[in-house]
């Protein structure tokens, strides 16, 4: 054999051919094929199941997230989370190997926790699973007590563990599945046997916006009432800079979480990511367990602050009524700019129910609203929001979908704008869309998870960047007549 014949020849596709492809991706005919496909999916708007369980351990104090699993993985999660919100991460994983995948993965842990308890001396380590421990099917359970029994861990610290099979839901049930089982090792042995503490638990749920976080405190102190906020990663996630490196900033104190049984009423703003946490909590905890619409908007705000009002039979602050005011005068400004426009929306459920519900509020029209990974229940509860507005009519809901989907949608009936994370920026650019960034993870601009979207001043944030948008797409690109001072 010639080493000429030997060498594959490079087959180019002529320019014509290129053309008639990308024309035709635009088409009905090729939306009908996109839909009809099953086995493929093309960039879906989730995250996989331990890069949730990880966040959670971030929003607790002093603890040590442990990836039970490849190293990739780990350092996939890493820097998803170090490009969100440009913060450290500190995470360990105990990086199985080959032999790990053979043999099991029971020593990569044992040396793991030994040598992060010596070196990074936490309070407590989170530990979850990636995909590869899921496949053999280690046992966690198992290797966790023998651990202790082997002393490779104190038998008393806390190690929460979850078992978090990224071939099986998403980021969401992962930040569950660790929620659970950090309240489950941190609660045991501390219920009260005498009234509760008068304590809310608030429970936001996975939410990549650090200012969220401070925004249900500054609420909740404003109702002065004692409460605790689980899984807080406002300050893991953004904290100060001064010089000084400290692996473990901020986050629920463990004590204060471990009292979560006893607390007066637990609320969490975030259904559809706690839902094992809730059914537990619903079992064991002495006070009210309920859940809430994410307080976006005014109509979901002001539910959630009635809510706390009738928690802590205290009336709903001055200072947070005149807030409501002052957003409600802004809508009112504004809502004329937004009044009609399509939106396409995609993320994950609690954030698109959020958000769906704002954008009814102003008279948008939610039209396209995609979430990669849920359940018949959401898509259920979102289409009855959709009909309790006449700016629902029409808009169209689609589950277990992606970005690829979203494409031909948006080629076939266009929006005004799209919301959603950074993934969908190629979406806004073949489209000519643009997107307004909320969710997980923004990573091509600054700072937006600094700024709350949850309560008044987040509607008042939300309505700023949508309607500020498109004034400034008007000026930008309307004819010189119509280019006017005054907007
Ligand atoms: S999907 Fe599985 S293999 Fe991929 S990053 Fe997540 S845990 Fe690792």
């Amino acid at each position: 054999m010639s080493a000429e014949s030997a060498v594959r020849r490079i087959e180019r596709t002529p320019p014509a051919e290129i053309e008639r492809v990308r024309k035709w991706i635009f088409t009905e005919e090729y939306r009908e094929k996109n839909f009809a496909r099953q086995a493929l999916v093309v960039n879906p708007a989730h995250a996989c199941q331990p890069l949730g369980a990880e966040m959670v351990a971030h929003g607790f104090k002093d603890t040590l997230p442990f990836v039970h699993g490849s190293q990739g993985c780990a350092s996939y999660f890493r820097s998803t989370f170090n490009r969100h919100f440009r913060e450290p991460a500190p995470t360990v994983a105990d990086a199985m190997t080959e032999d790990g995948a053979v043999f099991g993965g029971q020593n990569n842990l044992f040396e793991g926790l030994e040598n992060a308890y010596s070196l990074y001396k936490p309070k407590m380590m989170a530990v979850f699973t990636t995909c590869m421990p899921e496949v053999i099917g280690d046992d966690l359970t198992a290797f966790i007590k023998n651990a202790r029994l082997q002393g490779h861990i104190p038998a008393d610290f806390p190690l929460p563990y979850a078992n978090t099979p990224s071939f099986n839901g998403s980021h969401i049930n992962g930040y569950d599945a660790m929620l659970k089982s950090i309240l489950e090792t941190l609660s045991a042995g501390h219920q009260s046997q005498g009234g509760d503490n008068g304590r809310i638990n608030l429970i936001p749920g996975f939410d990549a916006n650090t200012a969220n976080y401070r925004e249900y405190k500054r609420m909740l102190k404003a109702f002065d009432v004692p409460f605790t906020l689980l899984a807080d990663i406002s300050d893991a996630f953004d904290s100060v800079n001064d010089g000084t490196y400290r692996p473990y900033p901020g986050g629920t104190p463990l004590e204060e979480a471990a009292e979560v049984l006893n607390g007066k009423a637990t609320l969490a703003l975030q259904k559809y990511s706690t839902v094992n946490t809730l059914k537990w909590l619903g079992e064991a905890a002495q006070g009210t367990v309920e859940s809430l619409a994410m307080p976006i908007g005014i109509r979901n705000t002001d539910a959630f602050l009635l809510k706390l009002s009738e928690l802590t039979g205290k009336p709903v602050p001055e200072e947070l009524k005149a807030e409501r005011g002052r957003a409600v005068d802004a809508l009112t400004d504004g809502h004329q700019y937004l009044h009609g426009r399509k939106f396409a929306l995609y993320g994950d459920p609690d954030y698109l129910l959020g958000l769906v519900g704002f954008l009814l509020e102003l008279g948008a029209r939610p039209w396209h609203v995609l979430c990669s990974r849920t359940t018949r229940k959401f898509e259920k509860e979102m289409k009855a929001l959709l009909e309790t507005s006449e700016f629902g009519r029409g808009c169209t809901v689609y589950i277990n979908r992606d970005l690829w989907h979203l494409h031909s949608l948006l080629a076939t009936d266009p929006v005004d704008g799209i919301i959603g994370d950074t993934h969908g920026k190629y979406l806004a650019r073949d489209h000519s869309i643009p997107l307004f960034r909320v969710g997980f993870p923004i990573i091509d601009r600054i700072n937006l998870h600094r700024l709350p979207l949850i309560g008044y001043t987040g509607t008042l944030n939300l309505l700023t960047q949508l309607a500020n948008r498109f004034l400034d797409i008007q000026d930008e690109t309307c004819e010189d007549q119509w280019f006017e001072m005054m907007r």
